[in-house]
This record gives C-alpha cells, sequence and structure tokens, in this order.
C-alpha cells in the first residue's frame, strides 16, 4: 500500500478526512467540474468506433495534474481504459467509481442544439453522453481530484475507472479490464451508471438506485425453405415464415415471472402513494393482475413499457436479413432477437419461451448470453445511498429499481462487487431520463447537476471517509 500523500487528518480519523473533503466542493470546484463535462461532450466517442483514448487523456490529464498517478491500457488504438486508485488504510474493500467513455450515435438533424457542441443553453449542458455517462466520468473526476486536493487519506481504497465499448457489448472495456487486470478493478462496492436522478410519477419525485439488471439473451433464428422463382409464390418460403415469426414475436408479450427484485421495487414505489394508488400499483405483484393492471392503469407509455419489461422476459426482433434480388425467393432468412431475462430465468428459459409462442422449425443460434445481476439491498451501503438522498431532497424518496437494459456491472459483479446504479442528478418534472437515455436531445439542467456532484462527493465521502454531510 503506497504511503498517504499529505494529509490533513490522522489515518483513522476519518470524520475530520470527511469534512475537509466536503469542505473543497465550492462554486469553483463545481465549475471546474462543468467545464471538463462540456470539455468531454465535444469529444466524439461515438462507439463503433469509440476513439475513447481522447476521453481517456483528458481525464488522465486532469488526474496527473492533482498529484495522481493513473494507469492507461490501449487495448486497441484509439481505444483505451483508465485506472487510478488513492490508497486507503483501513481493511474493508475498495469502492469503485466506474464509467464508460463511448457514447451511442446521434442524428443531430433531430437535436435542438449541436449534440457533440458542449453547450450551455436553456439552464442545461447539452450533448451525447450527458446522462449516458460523461457526466458521470466528471462527477467522478471531481470527487477524485478533491480527494487528493484535501490530501486525504481515505478508509478504504477509492479506484477511478474509466472504460471504453460499454455501448457496444463491453469487449475491450469492462469485460477486458476483468478478464486482465482483475485486481485492479476488484472491489467491494461499485457506484455505476443508471440510478440516482429523479423520476416523477403520480405527483412524488422518486430516485430509482439500480440495484439489478435483466440478463441477456441475444439469438439469431434461422429459416429455410425450397428456393424459387418470384413469380410462383411460395406461402412457406423462408422470408414468408419469418415474417410470421417476427409478427408474433413482436405483439405479444411473454408470460409474467415476478422476481422479488422486480416486487421490490413496485411495492417501494407503492408505498409512497395514497391508498387507492398504491393498491393498484400492488396489483403489479400478483401475476394473474398485473398485465391488465398495467395497460388500464398507466397511461404514459415509457413508464408502461419501463414497467412492463421488467415483469417478464422480452424479445425485440432487430436485425432481418433474407434475399437479394427481387425476383429471387432465397432459401434462407435470419432474424436477430435482442431478448432479456429476468432474475431467476435464464437463457434457455427464454429459448423455450420462444419456441412456444412461434414453433420450433427453425435452427436457433445464441448470440451472447449473461445472466441477470442482482445486488441485496439490505447492505450498509445501499441504506446510506438512500440517507444521502433525503438528506439533499428530504421529501426525495429512493427505491430499489431493476433495470430493463445491462451495463458493466454484468462484470464488475462477476469479481464479487456490490453494484449499485448512481449518479445523482435533479430532474425536473417533464424531463425524462429515459427519454434522454439514448435519445435526442440529450442533456443535463445545470441546477441538477450542481446538486448531483455535492450529493456524489458526500456519497464517496461517507463511503470511504465517515464524513457527516453538511
Ligand atoms: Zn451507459
Amino acid at each position: 500500500m503506497a504511503e498517504p500523500a499529505s494529509t490533513s487528518s490522522a489515518p483513522g480519523d476519518s470524520s475530520v478526512a470527511g469534512r475537509s473533503l466536503l469542505a473543497q466542493a465550492s462554486d469553483a470546484w463545481v465549475s471546474e467540474a462543468v467545464a471538463h463535462l462540456q470539455a468531454m461532450l465535444r469529444m466524439r466517442t461515438v462507439n463503433p468506433p469509440g476513439n475513447e483514448a481522447v476521453v481517456i487523456d483528458h481525464v488522465a490529464g486532469a488526474l496527473r495534474a492533482a498529484g495522481l498517478e493513473p494507469q492507461v491500457f490501449e487495448v486497441a488504438p484509439g481505444r483505451s481504459n483508465l485506472v487510478c486508485r488513492i490508497a486507503g488504510h483501513g481493511p474493508e474493500g475498495p469502492l469503485l467509481l466506474a464509467s464508460h467513455a463511448d457514447v451511442v450515435e446521434a442524428e443531430a438533424e433531430s437535436w435542438r442544439r449541436d449534440p457533440f457542441g458542449g453547450e450551455i443553453a436553456d439552464g442545461c449542458v447539452w450533448g451525447r453522453g450527458a446522462v449516458d455517462m460523461k457526466g458521470k466520468i466528471a462527477m467522478d473526476l471531481a470527487a477524485m481530484l478533491a480527494m487528493a486536493r484535501a490530501g486525504v487519506r481515505p478508509r478504504r481504497d477509492v479506484v477511478m475507472l474509466v472504460v471504453a465499448d460499454e455501448e457496444a457489448g463491453c469487449t475491450l472495456g469492462s469485460r477486458w479490464m476483468v478478464e486482465n487486470h482483475p485486481d485492479l478493478v476488484r472491489a467491494e462496492i461499485c457506484l455505476n451508471e443508471v440510478g440516482g436522478f429523479t423520476m416523477h410519477l403520480l405527483g412524488v419525485r422518486y430516485y430509482p438506485i439500480q440495484v439489478a439488471e435483466k440478463g441477456v439473451c441475444w439469438l439469431r433464428l434461422t429459416f429455410r425453405g425450397e428456393p424459387g422463382h418470384g413469380s410462383l409464390p411460395r406461402p412457406d418460403s423462408a422470408p414468408v415464415r419469418l415474417a410470421s415469426a417476427v409478427a408474433k414475436l413482436g405483439t405479444t408479450r411473454l408470460p409474467v415471472h415476478l422476481s422479488p427484485e422486480s416486487m421490490r421495487f413496485v411495492e417501494a414505489l407503492a408505498a409512497a402513494q395514497p391508498g387507492p394508488v398504491a393498491l393498484a400499483l400492488r396489483g403489479l405483484n400478483q401475476p394473474l393482475l398485473s398485465t391488465t393492471i398495467l395497460d388500464l392503469g398507466v397511461r404514459d407509455p415509457g413508464q408502461k413499457g419501463g414497467l412492463d419489461a421488467i415483469l417478464r422476459n422480452t424479445v425485440s426482433p432487430t436485425v432481418i436479413r433474407a434475399g437479394h434480388k427481387t425476383n429471387v425467393i432465397p432459401g434462407v432468412a435470419t432474424v436477430e432477437l435482442d431478448g432479456r431475462t429476468v432474475p431467476g430465468q435464464s437463457s434457455a428459459d427464454l429459448v423455450r419461451e420462444v419456441r412456444a409462442l412461434v414453433g420450433d422449425d427453425f435452427e436457433v443460434e445464441m448470440l451472447e448470453d449473461l445472466d441477470p445481476v442482482t445486488t441485496s439491498c439490505d447492505t450498509p451501503e445501499y441504506r446510506l445511498l438512500c440517507d444521502v438522498i433525503r438528506r439533499h431532497d428530504p421529501t426525495g424518496i429512493p427505491v430499489p429499481w431493476l433495470i430493463p437494459g445491462f451495463t458493466d456491472a454484468k462484470f464488475y459483479a462477476r469479481l464479487g462487487t456490490r453494484c449499485y446504479g448512481f449518479m445523482p442528478l435533479m430532474l425536473p418534472e417533464g424531463m425524462s431520463f429515459a427519454s434522454m437515455f439514448h435519445g435526442h436531445d440529450e442533456r443535463v439542467p445545470l441546477d441538477g447537476y450542481r446538486w448531483g456532484l455535492r450529493v456524489h462527493l458526500d456519497a464517496i465521502a461517507r463511503l470511504a471517509l465517515d464524513a457527516e454531510a453538511r
């Protein structure tokens, strides 16, 4: 373990260290974090091709300027990962502050602002990656800089990790780090993306904290049939049978499988609502009622889709291929399905459900198979994250969330790490995280982001330094 930098408190006196850390959270510190966010939003790290190295170099430079020693791993040209550790003095396992530097593409013509401009307008910082997830890179960086400048030695190691390639399956990023440098990224607790933001629902301000994510089961179905001339139609041709299967898969909901993770989320939502609404919400936890209640009771299509996806396995037909000449009936047609499994279900279970719906006269190939990830919320750190949210928004309701998508937590969890989605961000009513995530006009409100920076630093101080919030 490295010697501590000059410390403003004796090792072990962590509440003093925590106070000195939180004293760093000045307006200048906030402005610096926003400037880092703007700079990173201007860097085009759309994956593919990624080019995350430009963000990694920016972060590495800022960490070095504060006297820290980041390690950079170039995995492929222009694709790199960064790890930076502040050594702690106690026996607890490390706290991992995790993020990814790549973003998904942006259709500039559908945005109100340049997706790669990093502009501040209408009280927001705009750009692809503002919520997913350069906003958290800047938060993690700000926390590391505050710790370095305060000269505190934390109770446990605090490790900042920024990886490439999350948006295209994690191969060069989290998966590569876990497989090639497990000792550098192994942690007890990880704060990662997708959670900690405000979700307005039926007049209540919730803060979902991710404690679980669905599994991934990507499939390719191959249909075969007699090829032939296009002038002689064949109702049993490969493309026709594929189309009928796709139509069924796209319009039929698979069976409900309630998991403890989805039920806990629903119960936490219900507990903050008045009687009749709470009763209806709790109906979602009754397998025979849940679909009807969703269809009759939830009007917002985004909220309905989000709730529906945590109650059952899902498949979305995405890539369809067949034929290359108008007058030739092809003998082969394939469709790729993006399948997701709820906790307690396996990819084999999902394949059984697909076959039960559309038969078995096709071949199935498994393209990706990742189990669901779940973390207990009966942990001191989960309670602490909820407490930090409530201190900074006394009428806000933190809730444990199962997300329909997946994150780098899939790989960090393999090392035994307890992973939470926690990028605190206060959003006004009408600005929805879900619609900005991979959507148009991705942005963070400046006030809500400033709030989030302080909440994040407070959480880290208390997880690693036992600080009292101020
Ligand atoms: Zn992301």
